[in-house]
């Protein structure tokens, strides 16, 4: 056991302390791990677009002060009673939806929904007991997603750690821990493209790129990249997409044009924009008889989905998934031997890299859609 163990630990985090507002680098105090529970060192973490939503809170529920965070990289520090299957010292993978192991949906081959541990966006304390593990001058900070990784130390439910090949390098393999599993997961394990398929992704950041690798590992022949942005098409033809419609290039709705240009729709589409009117436009896209189209990015609170019903009598298929259909545990140690195995490329989603410090300039870049993932070095 490491010498902290047990100990309530001082440390650097970028606590949000107002919706919108810049985050503020503040010495917290973590506490120990309790039963089952993990306290982790991260040493990189990265920005998902799922913590610029809930720090906007404009179309989601407003927890603060909150430290958000759940795409990194660390190293067990130590464990609360009854883990046996991590130990200091183990490198890890946080994720934001977990796997206890021992529900229905674990026990399913089918579902990655964990009962227990399943993603809870406005729960900020700790499942067992209702707490925060961090403070400040004895007042609360909340987590986030269970996982909380804009934080040098940082505690976490066992059944949200997925322990990794000690020798994968953490500066890269972080972005297994949402967007790159995320986006690939739901073209290879949720839309399941045949060979030769034409995939339609909607939105080309990080997570939607991913589900153009994921269309590319699966033999698709025509990969179809919508974006709003302009400047993600260059960056897309490395991802695989060979065809790019900007839906303000068009005046009809971009479903019509992808119907159009494909001879009746495309046999997958994976929505990867949080866009209530994209993840329609996906579903309307697919070509009746067999088209499926997965959902995947996070809607406002308030979003309802509109489409004819004949839509579906007409045979499409429309799902949805978190975190790609992968079982945190069981799964993503295999998601980093890809990348080990040279089989998944992880350098070109890291376009930035900032110090800690500068944690706010990763939003920036973000908000601004410059970047896909910019690695946020906790040391810096
Ligand atoms: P990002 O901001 O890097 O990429 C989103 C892209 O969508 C941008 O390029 C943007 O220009 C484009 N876009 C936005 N509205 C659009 C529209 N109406 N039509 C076409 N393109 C549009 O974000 P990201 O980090 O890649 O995340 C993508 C989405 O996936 C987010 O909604 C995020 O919350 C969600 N997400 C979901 C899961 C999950 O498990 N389901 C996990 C991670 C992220
Ligand atoms: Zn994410």
């Amino acid at each position: 056991m490491s010498s902290t163990a047990g100990q309530v630990i001082k440390c650097r985090a970028a606590v949000s302390w107002e919706a919108g507002k810049p985050l503020v680098i503040e010495e917290v105090e973590v506490a120990p791990p309790k039963a089952m529970e993990v306290r982790l060192k991260i040493l990189y973490t990265s920005l998902c677009h799922t913590d610029v939503y809930f720090w906007e809170a404009k179309g989601q529920t407003p927890v603060f002060p909150r430290i958000f965070g759940h795409e990194a990289g660390g190293i067990v520090e130590s464990v609360g009673e009854g883990v046996t299957d991590l130990a200091p010292g183990d490198h890890v993978l946080p994720i934001f939806t977990g796997e206890c192991r021992e529900c229905a949906h674990c026990k399913s081959e089918e579902s990655n929904m964990c009962d227990l541990l399943r993603i809870n966006t406005d729960r900020g304390v700790m499942i067992s007991d209702g707490q925060s593990r961090f403070s400040i001058n004895g007042k609360p900070i909340y987590h986030f997603l269970g996982t909380s990784t804009f934080s040098e130390y940082t505690v976490l439910h066992v059944g949200c750690v997925a322990k990794i090949n000690p020798a994968a390098p953490l500066d890269k393999v972080c972005v297994i821990s949402c967007g790159i599993s995320t986006g690939y997961g739901a073209t290879v394990n949720v839309a399941r493209p045949p060979k030769g398929s034409t995939v339609a992704v909607f939105g080309l950041g990080a997570v939607g790129l991913a589900a153009a690798e994921g269309a590319r590992a699966s033999g698709a022949s025509r990969i179809i990249g919508v974006d709003l942005n302009p400047k993600r098409f260059e960056e897309a033809k490395k991802f695989g997409v060979t065809e790019f419609v900007n839906p303000a290039d068009h005046k009809k709705p971009v479903q019509e044009v992808l119907v159009e240009m494909t001879n009746g729709g495309v046999d997958r589409s994976v929505e990867c924009t949080g866009n209530i009117n994209a993840m329609i436009s996906a579903f309307e896209c697919v070509h009746d008889g067999w088209g499926v189209a997965v959902l995947v990015g996070v809607p406002h609170k308030d979003a309802e989905f509109k489409t004819h019903p004949v839509n579906f009598l007409n045979e499409r298929t429309l799902k949805g998934t978190f975190f790609g259909n992968y079982k945190p545990r069981t799964d993503i140690p295999g998601v980093v031997e890809k990348y080990m195995n040279k089989e998944l490329e992880l350098e070109k989603f890291i376009t930035h890299s900032v110090p800690f410090s500068e944690i706010n300039k990763a939003f920036d870049l973000m908000l601004k859609g410059e970047s896909l993932r910019c690695i946020i070095r906790m040391d810096g």
